[in-house]
């Protein structure tokens, strides 16, 4: 057992961090380089976009049932109104077992009971601020729209990629190309 200590409760942390986590991406979103550029807000089709979807997401911590999965969205795939440019989810729940709190996932149910490392996200771990900004950012990526299909629907800047852990990765690597410099100038820890 962990000694105790005064950390506030877990539903503050949780709360406090999902906070941080958006206001210091709302920061790295309206930044700019000396030449007025940011590729990572590029990404997500400018600064005004991604601010205003990134804000729109309704963050809330949540145990899931897998430590693997860092936040799990349910995104809606019906036709959308011309020119619109992102969607909102019904619920965003920030894995209270997963990589954006944890390092260690404890498998009580093993006997001997087993702390398991939880996997991280691109190159930058789990459970530090950039590893949280990656996080948050790729699902960033599943609500911002960059065209429909011929039906109406659709098509995100990431494909959505519930259950697919190599499209996962793929879609975390393509936010870390474009915002990787500038999550590791936020303080990691
Ligand atoms: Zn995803």
């Amino acid at each position: 057992m962990a000694p105790l200590t005064c950390e506030p409760q877990n539903t503050s942390r949780e709360q406090r961090l999902i906070t941080e986590t958006r206001n210091n991406l709302i920061n790295l979103l309206n930044s700019q380089d000396k030449n007025g550029k940011n590729p990572c807000a590029d990404f997500f089709g400018g600064a005004a976009n991604a601010v205003a979807a990134l804000s729109a997401i309704p963050f809330l911590p949540g145990k899931l049932n897998d430590y693997k999965t860092g936040i799990s969205m349910n995104v809606p795939t019906g036709k959308v109104a011309a020119g619109q440019t992102y969607v909102t989810p019904g619920t965003a729940t920030v894995n209270t077992i997963g990589g954006f709190y944890n390092t260690w996932y404890v498998d009580s149910k093993a006997s001997p009971v087993k702390s398991l490392s939880v996997p991280g996200f691109g190159t930058l771990g789990s459970n530090n601020n950039q590893s949280r900004a990656l996080q948050m950012l790729h699902e960033l990526g599943h609500v911002v729209i960059t065209g429909t299909n011929p039906d109406g629907t659709p098509i995100f800047k990431l494909a959505l990629d519930g259950g697919n852990t190599a499209l996962s990765e793929q879609n975390t690597a393509a936010v870390e190309a474009a915002c990787g410099d500038l999550i590791k100038a936020m303080i990691k820890n």
